[in-house]
């Protein structure tokens, strides 16, 4: 039987772990599959997409800073990556090219995974309303957290999101100078701004002094493994989970979409830990 292809499409692509991984799942499965990346520039998206039913590649993954652009040129966009308004994962089915979004319940199933931690009832405190935000926001509200309190540096994206996802669960958007009012009332607080992240890596999204030891904090950021936030929450006693479990689910949720098959998910994680680490 010939080679299936897949690949995934980002601007920029050279630090992708994405092709470790997913060639690693591939080769474990047994499955006889190719994944490559493709350095695709914003006006070359089009004819990026228009490539995947030419040379017949069954799904791609897209990345940064695609996931927004890349629906218009889709077939198809599942119920949840329209809400969420972002595509991570493209499945070609004979021709008709279909949009999802993993990341979401990628993190919900890391923190599931690497915590024990049930979501249900449960009040957080996210911090940021950008891309990764509307997935997460939009997963857990899904999961059946109690309350979101969205705060962001722009307040009115916070507003905005809290609106899309107040069908599904009680969401408040806040400003970053509200924190302190909601604070002591959650039981997780989750980054997902791009603060702390390689190479502003003392960059903080909150004032520390305001986590409590009885917090779950939460951070999407995989690079570096443990943000300066996570350090500080460590520091006053809190449970910390970082953002690595996330980048490996929502893979293994593509892998699944793709193959119809579990995802080794053990062996994904090793190849892209060591990866890391090099
Ligand atoms: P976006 O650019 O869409 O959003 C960035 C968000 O961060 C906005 O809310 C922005 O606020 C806020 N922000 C940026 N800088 C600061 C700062 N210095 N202080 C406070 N807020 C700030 O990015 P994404 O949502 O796509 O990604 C966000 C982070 O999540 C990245 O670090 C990324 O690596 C990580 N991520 C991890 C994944 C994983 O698999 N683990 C998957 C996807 C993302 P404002 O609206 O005011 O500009």
């Amino acid at each position: 039987s010939h080679t299936i292809l897949y690949g995934v499409f980002g601007d920029p692509i050279r630090h992708s772990r994405s092709p470790i991984m997913l060639n690693r799942a591939f080769q474990e499965a047994n499955i006889n599959a190719v994944y490559a990346a493709f350095h695709v520039r914003p006006d070359e998206l089009g004819d990026a997409v228009r490539g995947i039913r030419a040379l017949g590649y069954r799904g791609i993954n897209v990345t940064i800073p695609h996931k927004v652009e890349v629906m218009q040129y889709l077939d198809e966009i599942d119920e949840g990556a329209q809400i969420v308004g972002a595509v991570n994962t493209i499945v070609n089915e004979n021709g008709k090219l279909i949009g999802y979004n993993t990341d979401g319940i990628g993190y919900v199933r890391s923190l599931l995974e690497e915590t024990g931690i049930e979501l249900t009832g449960k009040s957080v405190l996210l911090l940021g309303a950008g891309g990764a935000a509307r997935g997460v926001a939009y997963a857990l509200a899904k999961e059946g957290a109690g309350c979101i309190y969205i705060a962001n540096r722009t307040k009115e994206r916070a507003v905005e999101l809290a609106e899309t996802i107040s069908v599904y669960t009680k969401a408040i958007g806040l400003g970053l100078d509200e924190l302190g009012e909601v604070v002591d009332g959650v039981q997780f607080v989750l980054n997902t701004t791009s603060a702390g992240m390689h190479p502003h890596v003392d960059e903080l999204p909150m004032p520390t002094e305001l986590l409590r030891e009885h917090h779950l904090v939460s951070d999407l950021i995989y690079n570096p493994r443990i943000t300066r936030l996570l350090r500080e929450a460590e520091a006053k006693g809190a449970r910390i989970h970082g953002g690595l479990g996330m980048f490996i689910y929502q893979g293994a949720f593509a892998f699944e979409y793709w193959t119809g098959t579990p995802a080794p998910v053990a062996a994904m994680r090793q190849v892209v830990e060591q990866s890391l680490a090099e």
